[in-house]
């Protein structure tokens, strides 16, 4: 079977690398016919113990446990478990690599053919994405030493909210702080907000520079857009992917003096300051739990703590929806998306609980119902369709990486 698989591979395909701190996800995909061969994750890379990749070809998993010492040990892993599947990568004309970048400040508003200045450009950026833009680099690294001959292409998560409207982008500090300090919104999730708009769009086959449309990413992490014509006049996203929404571990939106008063009464640090927000905040702060099912099991139990994080997220969420839907004016779509959006139907119908006379109702029977594909949840009647899209962040990267290689 695996022999099949390797002799299956359309040249042109793309493998499309996301690389974080201790982990490195991977899929291998043809973008023009979106069959997805192969995908995996590396994990635990750097750690002492525990690690192990995580890899499946044709529907068939295996786990590899090995040591992974840094990420070029971990890619090196997954090049030759392709070998051992009859796949050589370096030798199936592969079009792309495509790698998801986090940051790309003001200088990146689309994909690139990533050279040493693109490297250098993302190294200098590093400033504003400490924790995901030096293993963004270092995956980019350590792929193109095994793959030298495959272009590397960078997608940047930000990208997508480039050119934000200036009142959107722009934080009400002083000017000169903030440029000299890059200090403004830019914005992430952009590649997952551009390609479920655009699914959005066609499933409801209409142009998308004709709607206007709110996307719900929600998932671990969780953000919002407010999308006119195709184009985003804001999100719930800032300088950092720590404002916002809820999330699973980072608090969102959060008055900005409770940094201060925990470094002065409490004796916080800096760092101290940062792990109790973006680690230990959000839905795992609330009730020790960030995994959204175990936590509606919890409320189901009749688990108060659960409850309230429960309360707190929607609360957050139906904000933002509020502020978008008036920054809209018309809105023709409201977008679930993610693993949240995508599955927990009670939180789809709380979100938009009692908006009718905003025209926006949601039908329980098609919310209730559970599918993999885009659809519609929303009442006949209701002026606003209200939809799930199922995003498939993987795809458009390679979609979008093949399309650089093919244009430059
Ligand atoms: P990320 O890519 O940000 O890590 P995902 O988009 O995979 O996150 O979403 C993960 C979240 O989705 C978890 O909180 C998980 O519990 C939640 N989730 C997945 N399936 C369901 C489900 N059936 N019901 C409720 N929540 C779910």
């Amino acid at each position: 079977m695996a022999e099949s698989i390797a002799d299956s591979i359309a040249p042109g395909s793309v493998l499309v690398i996301n690389a974080g701190s201790s982990s490195l996800k991977y899929q291998l995909v043809d973008p023009a016919t979106e069959r997805v061969y192969a995908d995996g994750l590396a994990e635990r890379i750097g750690e002492p113990t525990g690690s192990s990749i995580t890899h499946e070809v044709g529907g068939r998993e295996r786990i590899r446990r090995v040591a992974l010492p840094d990420h070029r040990a971990a890619i090196a892993e997954v090049v030759e478990l392709f070998r051992e599947d009859g796949i050589d990568l370096a030798a199936a004309q592969l079009s792309a690599v495509g790698h998801r970048l986090v940051h790309g400040g003001r200088e990146f508003h689309a994909p690139i053919l990533i050279d040493d200045a693109v490297l250098a450009a993302i190294e200098r950026l590093s400033p504003l994405a400490p924790l995901h833009n030096p293993p963004n680099l270092v995956g980019v690294e350590a792929v193109t030493a095994l793959l030298p001959d495959v272009p590397a292409v960078g997608i940047f998560d930000t990208a997508f909210f480039h050119d934000l409207p200036d009142a959107a982008a722009t934080y009400a500090i002083d000017t000169e702080v903030a440029q000299e300090f890059g200090i403004r919104r830019y914005g992430f999730h952009g590649t997952s907000h551009q390609y479920v708009s655009r699914q959005a769009a066609r499933f409801l086959g209409r142009p998308d520079d004709e709607i206007n449309q709110i996307v719900l990413h929600l998932g671990n992490g969780a953000s919002a857009s407010a999308i006119r014509g195709g184009r985003p006049i804001d999100t719930s996203m800032g300088l950092t992917p720590l404002e916002g929404l809820v999330m699973g571990t980072r608090t969102g939106d959060i008055d900005p003096g409770i940094a201060f008063h925990l470094a002065r009464v409490g004796g916080k640090s800096v760092d101290d300051v940062d792990r109790i927000y973006n680690l230990r905040g959000g839905l795992k702060g609330l009730c020790g739990e960030n995994d959204f099912r175990a936590i509606l099991d919890r409320i189901e139990a009749g688990d108060s703590a659960a409850a309230l994080a429960y309360d707190v997220y929607i609360h957050r969420l139906r904000h933002y929806i509020g502020a978008y839907l008036v920054d809209l004016g018309r809105v023709d779509a409201i977008v679930f998306t993610a693993g949240v959006g995508e599955n927990a139907a009670t939180v789809r119908a709380d979100a938009l609980a009692g908006l009718e006379g905003y025209g926006i109702a949601v039908d329980p029977a098609r919310n209730a119902e559970r599918a993999r594909v885009s659809r519609r949840i929303s009442t006949d009647d209701s002026r606003t369709a209200v939809l799930v899209v199922p995003t498939n962040e993987e795809l458009a990267i390679a979609q979008q990486a093949a399309e650089v290689v093919l244009t430059s």
